[in-house]
């Protein structure tokens, strides 16, 4: 426990910040006070902790408001190039704490909640997660939008707002069960809408060919698209940029000929339906289904996005050279969109289709506009993720884009045959339209052929797109294919979630790390400074014992803080292998239950994450950990040293509760199969160590650390490869390791189902006969890199020292350096941004940024 009493605490912080700050916790008081009587219409006696959560929200909102209008007034007065990144998915989780953080405002807000007798704490637990998204896709968007903002990039989410993010998971006898997310339900405060901005969006209908030649798209059915905007403040700058999210609107005209025929009622009914289109996300990672209402969901942003951006355009100095008509030849210099995988890929043909049938542009032209405005970043090479939608699907919901996408494909293979003349079978396998089985149209190839860069997401999957999935395409445009590989916002990760490991390295290098990470580095000289060690880990050891009583609150489990806490926290996928995973805690049960009097460095074995809710091997191996902890955390003999905890609804508000409290990070995808991972950046940033295997940007990690301080275990790409090519053969494993088969026997046996002993079968037959994942085959190097780890862990100053170094070397994956490279690379813009003139509110200052990195979220004050 901290020793200083609470009002301590606030005495050193009011005499750091001095009188400015008074004052400024002063107006804090009375806005908010102003808040619940107006806004929120309740006095202190009546007023329940969220109308005080929603008081807070309106003050730090009102913060945001001048320099959200002065951010935008300055991007129409220098009209620089514009930034548009297209996503279906935001993972945004809470924002009140971060827009605090970014505003600097959290030491000032705590001390005037202070003085109105509320804890910032409680209030923070009251927000709903915005669970606009799947998992690392999503998460990635959020993060580049905290760095844009924060670079000082021109830039603009866009997305759909869905009234149902991803589900809310509960856990009942050991299953999933999916909730409905009604994130709604309370308001969001963090929103504007804007229904004077209302835009058509068109589906189905039919093509019209006019004499010349012209095409018109006709008899379409028309919906809506209403903007929300959210501000996005960047961090100590002033710049707020907008992430603007569409929810859809029925016309007032909707099913209008019902109602002339008297069917008042239904008609109103109806339009329940269309507006279906912005209700809920699909709830898949890294999965295509196919349905036309996703179809229809990926259209309406593209449709709705692209209007507004073409207005945009229109409107700036350049565009509107007034009368005559739009120039749109400089579209490309003031105008980047980057497509996050292929989920807005129609954008493609409907630039097409603006540019040619409504403006008027020939083909050619139009299409060099497309390709030098498109860039497309690939998120995997898992064929069932790659989306090919059906030419049936297309052809019924938006005819005129399946044409275009045939013109496209006509004048691609054109070009194919002229570099490789006769070469059919090339053409084949590149064509856009596939024709064995029902026609589709490969969504991945379109955004190839339609964009200037293409982008993996870390070294090792950027390699692999060249080699495998776009093979023939680099064939053809080596000079298009790129690397970015992926970072995560130190700010959210660092600074928001782990107040005292902040506080810590501040404490050592100053606070330039929170904007330049690389100054992490700085760090590397303190490895054998003892007492800095001892401090670090007294760091996690408090954050242990914080997360320790939270799952004992929430979850009613009591862990060991002074266990282990080896966490694997991501979407449950079989290549993720978090069976393999549980492999490894039968193992160490077993070996415990065979030899109770050894040396066992005591663990506890978290495990969370949402399964696909129509993925039923994803829902089993759930139930599997969930029973295989039953049995372990019931067995006396096992006691302390062996605990296995599953963290429900694992989201971005849980994550960042996981992190600062981790020692052991899980990443063991088979290589090959995990683009990149992002989670793996979050653990590394605050000091937990990785049991990995090299694939995505661990093979990225371990360099910047050294090996040495990686548990690094596995077959290589190349050896996943050979032994596929070879033929695989998971049995022979089975046979030759008794530990492992063992394992395999319990679980295809009923150990940990007794009262369904044929329940878990199905795992056991996967495995031993299939084993898509290849865990037999890595199964015993995963269990000595399991070795190293527990006895790396006994040595306490050891661990201390890799952790460390972990901390030093992550510099490398902050999101800010990610965007410098898409700023410098792709998109053609200065990487440091555009500056704001100073405000009447000053930026914050030295003494105020070092005062609010040590404040950030926590109750201790600064020095
Ligand atoms: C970072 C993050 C992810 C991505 O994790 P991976 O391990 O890279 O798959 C998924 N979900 C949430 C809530 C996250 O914060």
């Amino acid at each position: 426990m901290n020793p200083l009493t609470d009002s301590d605490k606030r005495k050193g912080a009011i005499s750091v910040r001095g009188i400015a700050e008074v004052e400024n916790v002063a107006n804090i008081k009375k806005t908010f006070n102003r808040h619940l009587h107006f806004t929120l219409v309740k006095d202190r006696n009546v007023a329940t902790p969220r109308d005080f959560y929603l008081s807070l929200a309106h003050t730090v909102w009102d913060h945001l408001v001048s320099r959200w209008i002065r951010t935008q007034q300055f991007y129409y007065d220098q009209d620089p190039k514009r930034i548009y990144y297209l996503s279906m998915e935001f993972y945004m989780g809470r924002t009140l704490t971060n827009t605090m953080t970014n505003l600097g405002l959290t030491q000032a807000i705590d001390e005037s909640l202070y003085q109105l007798g509320l804890e910032l704490e409680e209030l923070e637990e009251i927000e709903e997660d915005a669970g606009l998204g799947n998992g690392g896709l999503g998460r990635l968007a959020a993060c580049f939008l905290d760095s844009m903002a924060t670079l000082g990039l021109a830039a603009y989410g866009y997305g759909i707002r869905y009234d149902y993010g991803i589900f809310q998971q509960k856990i009942a006898d050991g299953w999933q069960v999916e909730e409905p997310d009604d994130w709604l339900r309370f308001g969001n405060p963090w929103e504007k809408a804007r229904p004077e901005y209302l835009l058509p969006v068109n589906f189905y209908g039919r093509v019209e060919t006019a004499r010349n030649g012209a095409k018109k798209w006709v008899d379409t059915q028309v919906i809506f698209a209403m903007p929300y905007d959210t501000p996005v403040p960047g961090y100590g700058n002033n710049n707020c940029n907008t992430l603007r999210l569409w929810t859809a609107k029925a016309p007032q005209s909707f099913n209008l000929h019902s109602f002339n025929s008297g069917e008042y009622i239904s008609a109103v009914c109806d339009r329940n339906e269309a507006e279906n289109i912005s209700r809920v996300l699909y709830p898949n990672d890294n999965f295509f289904e196919g349905k036309e209402l996703r179809l229809k969901q990926e259209y309406f942003l593209v449709a709705s996005t692209l209007q507004d951006i073409i207005r945009r355009f229109k409107a700036s100095k350049f565009g509107s050279t007034a009368h005559v008509r739009t120039d749109f030849t400089a579209f490309p210099d003031k105008v980047a969109i980057q497509l996050n995988d292929t989920h807005p890929s129609l954008a493609i043909p409907e630039l097409m289709r603006v540019l040619v049938d409504i403006e008027g542009l020939k083909w050619e032209e139009a299409w060099d506009i497309c390709v030098k405005t498109f860039a497309y970043t690939n998120h995997t090479i898992l064929p069932e993720a790659l989306e090919r939608w059906p030419v049936a699907t297309l052809q019924y919901c938006l005819p005129r884009h399946l044409e275009i996408i045939y013109d496209i494909n006509q004048r691609f293979i054109h070009l194919v045959l002229e570099k490789f003349p006769g070469d059919m079978d090339r053409v084949r396998r590149m064509s856009l339209v596939e024709e064995d089985g029902d026609k589709r149209i490969n969504m991945a190839y379109l955004c190839v052929v339609g964009s200037h860069a293409v982008n993996g997401v870390a070294r090792i999957h950027s390699e692999l797109i060249k080699s495998d999935v776009f093979r023939d395409f680099y064939a053809m445009w080596p000079e298009k294919f790129q690397n970015k590989t992926n970072g995560i916002t130190p700010r959210r990760w660092l600074l928001l979630c782990n107040p005292n490991l902040s506080e810590l390295i501040t404490e050592k290098i100053g606070f330039d790390w929170v904007t330049d990470l690389f100054k992490l580095r700085g760090l590397e000289s303190l490895q054998n400074d003892q007492n800095f060690l001892r401090e670090l880990m007294k760091v996690k050891d408090q954050n242990k014992r914080k997360f320790a009583e939270y799952i004992d609150r929430e979850f009613k489990i009591k862990v060991d803080p002074s266990s282990m806490f080896d966490i694997q926290v991501k979407r449950i996928h079989e290549y993720k292998r978090q069976l393999l995973n549980c492999l490894y805690v039968i193992t160490q049960y077993n070996r415990i239950r065979d030899n109770p009097q050894g040396k066992h460095a005591p663990r506890t074995v978290m495990i969370g994450g949402k399964a696909a809710p129509g993925y039923h091997m994803a829902k089993l191996i759930i139930k599997l950990i969930n029973s295989v902890g039953r049995v372990v955390n019931n067995d006396p003999i096992v006691g302390k040293r062996l605990r296995v905890v599953y963290l429900e609804n694992y989201r971005v508000s849980l994550a960042e509760k996981i992190f600062p409290a981790a020692d052991l990070s899980q990443q063991i995808s088979t290589a090959g199969t995990e683009a990149s991972g992002t989670g793996n950046m979050k653990f590394m940033l605050n000091g937990a160590l990785t049991i990995g295997t090299m694939d995505g940007a661990n093979v990225e990690m371990c360099e910047e650390m050294g090996r040495e301080n990686m548990f690094v275990f596995g077959m290589s790409v190349d050896q996943v490869k050979e032994l596929g090519q070879r033929g695989y053969k998971p049995r022979e494993y089975y046979e030759k390791n008794g530990e492992l088969r063992r394992c395999l026997d319990m679980i295809r046996d009923g150990a940990f189902s007794p009262e369904n002993p044929a329940l878990f079968q199905e795992i056991y037959n996967n495995l031993v006969n299939h084993d898509r994942f290849m865990l037999l085959a890595d199964y015993e190097d995963y269990m000595r890199a399991q070795e190293e780890v527990s006895a790396a862990y006994m040595d306490t100053n050891k661990w201390a020292k890799m952790s460390l170094l972990n901390i030093a070397a992550s510099g490398k994956f902050s999101s800010d350096r990610t965007i410098m490279e898409y700023a410098k690379d792709i998109w053609g813009v200065d990487p440091h941004g555009i500056k704001l003139p100073a405000p009447h509110e000053k930026p914050l200052s030295d003494e105020a940024a070092a005062a609010a990195v040590a404040a950030a979220g926590n109750k201790k004050g600064a020095k």
